[in-house]
């Protein structure tokens, strides 16, 4: 985590107590949270559990029926072109203009921010995009639109970020890319949050996740704390034991753990160790008694 240059009123973004309802159907409620500049905080959860509904009230897509927003010290939707002008928002079902060029788009989505000058050549080339700059989006496939998306997102050179499932449906290369791409915007000072259903996301990419099961918030903290505070950690050592194989699990947080993984690997015939901890999902079970699938 590191701090902007020109630092925005600390937390970036908060969220005290909101509620949204569809109709009858309450997507999000009491919902509260705070993401400081530089931080990325990851909302996991399944399908149906609240998390674009949280972002749409970010963006000010959807007004809440209770509570309060702050972003960057102004309220939303009270101040919302305001706020609008210093955000970066990736939806999927966002659009983007088939029959231009990616350069063409970039170029106006940056009229449309009022910047002028704008060249899109460093842009396409920070998503890997720069060979297919002259080439109309019609052609592009999924995973380069959802770069294009990446790269329009960060054309204002946002101070918050907003990305709704960033790397669904991409290839792992591409995903990879995103996510480095993510993570230098927060290390540069934005906050930034996003959803996902993935936990190899959620753990690798977030300072701190947030589970979100039924439009409420289930807990809120790194993934180390989580998975220290859930679970055992192991290690799983297998050795060859004539035509056998001999399994040895020592847990790590144990008197002796160190003395027994020495003496374990020393041994004759050692084939695999593996380290072995709680995952996110697992922890998510434990607190919503349901998985991530669905
Ligand atoms: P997630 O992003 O976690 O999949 P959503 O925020 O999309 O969850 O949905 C939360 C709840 O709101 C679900 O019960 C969903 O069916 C409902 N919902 C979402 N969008 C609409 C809508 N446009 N009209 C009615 N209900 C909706």
């Amino acid at each position: 985590m590191t701090t902007s240059s020109n630092p925005a009123p600390s937390p970036a973004i908060d969220v005290a107590g909101v509620r949204f309802a569809y109709d009858d159907t309450v997507a999000v409620d009491d919902v509260s949270f705070s993401v400081p500049s530089g931080e990325i905080l990851g909302f996991l959860g399944p399908n149906g559990a609240g998390k674009s509904t949280t972002i749409k009230m970010l963006t000010g897509q959807l007004n809440p029926d209770a509570g309060t927003i702050e972003i960057l010290g102004m309220n939303m939707p009270g101040q919302r072109e305001t706020i609008q002008a210093r955000l970066g928002v990736c939806f999927e079902e966002k659009n983007l203009y088939l029959s231009m060029t990616g350069g063409e788009n970039l170029v106006f989505f940056a009229k449309l921010f009022g910047i002028r000058d704008f060249t899109p050549e460093p842009l396409m080339e920070r998503v890997g995009l720069s060979a297919r700059l002259d080439d109309r989006v019609s052609e592009y496939s999924k995973g380069m639109r959802q770069r294009l998306m990446m790269a329009r997102a960060l054309i204002n050179t946002p101070d918050v970020l907003l990305l709704d499932e960033p790397t669904n449906g991409l290839d792992p290369v591409s995903a990879i890319g995103i996510r480095d791409l993510i993570r230098g915007e927060a290390d540069r000072g934005a906050a930034v949050v996003l959803t996902t259903h993935d936990m190899h996301e959620a753990d690798t990419l977030s300072d701190r996740v947030a589970f979100i099961n039924q439009g409420t918030i289930l807990t809120i903290d790194t993934p180390d704390n989580l998975k220290l505070a859930h679970g055992q950690r192991s290690v799983r050592i297998r050795t060859r034991d004539g035509d056998g194989v001999d399994e040895l699990v020592i847990p790590l947080d144990g008197a002796g753990a160190g003395d027994r993984i020495k003496d374990a690997v020393s041994a004759e015939g050692l084939m695999t160790i593996h380290t072995e901890e709680a995952t996110l999902e697992d922890i998510f079970v434990e607190y919503a008694g349901r998985g991530l699938a669905g």
